[in-house]
């Protein structure tokens, strides 16, 4: 069984991006998979805030990679894939690769067009529409990190009881 959570608004995913923003130390990947609209960003807002950054997050379609100081001295780095033409190679042209090895955090949305250069060890999370209000997400850890990250998620997201 795929460790499962649903949201029912927007408050709620961005709750659990807090949840997760907290959690999060230097050198850890969140790569987020979903359709436009799916609460990519909405998740990410919540991170930024889990990480103490007071700044408002927007989504970096058109900067690519927006920079952020966390609370705890380390950078947030969030990317935006979307408009990449040939993701991969302009990903690299443009430095993403180096900044996923770096010593912030980072969270990536259309994750899936630069697969090949995200570090081995990440969270991938998967939101899909439910309806109006209710969006899936499906955690996936990749690396012993990612699954450490989950596993240390408060009570109240059910996906903690689920053998990762
Ligand atoms: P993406 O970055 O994946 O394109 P956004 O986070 O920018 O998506 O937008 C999500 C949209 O869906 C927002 O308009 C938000 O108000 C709406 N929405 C409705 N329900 C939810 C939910 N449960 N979680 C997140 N966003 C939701
Ligand atoms: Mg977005």
């Amino acid at each position: 069984m795929q460790p499962t959570l649903i949201t029912h608004n927007e408050t709620e995913t961005e709750t659990l991006g807090a949840a997760l923003g907290q959690l999060m130390q230097p050198g850890d990947v969140l790569a987020l998979v979903g359709d436009l609209g799916a609460g990519k960003t909405c998740l990410t807002r919540g991170v930024a805030r889990g990480l103490g950054i007071d700044e408002p997050v927007t989504s970096p379609t058109f900067i690519l990679v927006a920079e952020y100081t966390t609370a705890r001295g380390f950078p947030l780095y969030h990317a935006d894939c979307y408009r990449l033409e040939r993701a991969a190679a302009e990903a690299q042209a443009i430095g993403l690769d180096d900044l996923l090895l770096d010593d912030g955090v980072a969270v990536v949305e259309w994750a899936e067009r630069i697969e090949s250069l995200l570090p081995a060890d990440h969270l991938r999370i998967t939101l899909a529409v439910l309806d109006d209000t209710r969006r899936q997400l499906i955690f996936e850890p990749h690396g012993p990190r990612a699954a450490q990250l989950v596993q240390q998620l408060p009570g109240e997201y059910s996906i903690v009881n689920v053998q990762l």
